[in-house]
């Protein structure tokens, strides 16, 4: 509950370190391997998404959406706020090449509201 607090508090993308930070000085013993531990448990609930970011760390962002519904995120360059789209042109592509395609990852970035 304090790990998806702070992402609503925040609202941005977050690395798992920027996640115990403010959760050590609340919570004291707190390792960093239990919040990996936590955010990868959120993940796979859909509750959190996993965000690419080209600095090789590992982001999270509060994912609004229902699990079984098609959509992607944006993520602003600036601030780090994440939108989300559904209408995915790329959900009708059956084959590609010979391949049978089973799925595909999409990630926009772009400068949200606030920013502009
Ligand atoms: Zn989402
Ligand atoms: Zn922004
Ligand atoms: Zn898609």
């Amino acid at each position: 509950m304090a790990i998806i607090g702070l992402f609503v508090k925040e609202n941005r993308i977050l690395t798992p370190e920027e996640v115990w930070v403010p959760l050590r000085r609340k919570f004291g013993r707190l390792g960093l391997p239990s919040v990996y531990r936590n955010l990868d448990t959120l993940a796979g609930c859909h509750i959190l998404t996993q965000v690419h970011q080209f600095d090789n760390k590992r982001y999270y962002a509060l994912c609004h959406a229902r699990h079984d519904h098609h959509h992607h995120h944006i993520v602003c360059t600036s601030c780090g706020k994440v939108g989300e789209f559904e209408g995915c042109a790329l959900e009708s592509v059956r084959r590609v090449d010979g391949f049978k395609v089973l799925r595909h990852f999409v990630q926009l970035e772009g400068i949200c509201a606030d920013c502009q």
